[in-house]
């Protein structure tokens, strides 16, 4: 992983994994500082491993099971109890940018780390960590992850 300081408030990481397990790795490892207020903004195609990196989170925040954890896109939320409440949403069917307000979304910002699958589709300002994901070769992914500063 190579990290470089963009602005004094905050930094961009940048990775490559290889396998399903390397994304889970680096997801883990990227929670495990978490503290239980972050909101994770998840960009990348179908198939890119965003689910994926949301098993590596909860697995960073101490879930037990990660069988629990998969794409809500048809209840657009799952909720775990880890170490702190984690909300994994899916935008995926979200059809218009109102509808988010409608999720009364803005009531979990302050009970646990909220995770979203398509998060290209949240319509306003928000301090954020946005991971983007590419696919390259096989099962070769780039991930590109910008992290707010404690100031922003
Ligand atoms: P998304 O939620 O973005 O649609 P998933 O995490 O559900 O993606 O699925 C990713 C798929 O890609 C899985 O089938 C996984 O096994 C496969 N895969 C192959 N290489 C990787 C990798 N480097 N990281 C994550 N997933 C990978
Ligand atoms: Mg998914």
């Amino acid at each position: 992983m190579r990290a470089k300081r963009t602005s004094p408030a905050g930094r961009t990481l940048t990775a490559v994994t290889r396998s399903e397990k390397e994304t889970l790795e680096l997801a883990r490892d990227l929670a495990r500082g978490f503290r239980g207020r972050e909101v994770v903004l998840l960009i990348g195609e179908l198939g890119a491993g965003k689910t994926t990196f949301v098993k590596g989170i909860a697995l960073g925040l101490g879930l037990k099971d990660l069988r629990q954890v998969c794409s809500p896109s048809f209840t657009i939320l799952n909720i775990y109890q880890a170490r702190f409440p984690v909300f994994h949403f899916d935008l995926y069917r979200l059809e218009k940018e109102g509808d988010i307000l409608d999720l009364g979304w803005e009531d979990y910002l302050d009970r646990g780390v909220v995770v979203v699958e398509w998060g290209e589709k949240v319509p306003f300002e928000i301090s954020a960590v946005r991971a983007f994901i590419a696919k390259g070769e096989g099962d070769e992914r780039r991930f590109t992850i910008e992290i707010p500063g404690s100031n922003s």
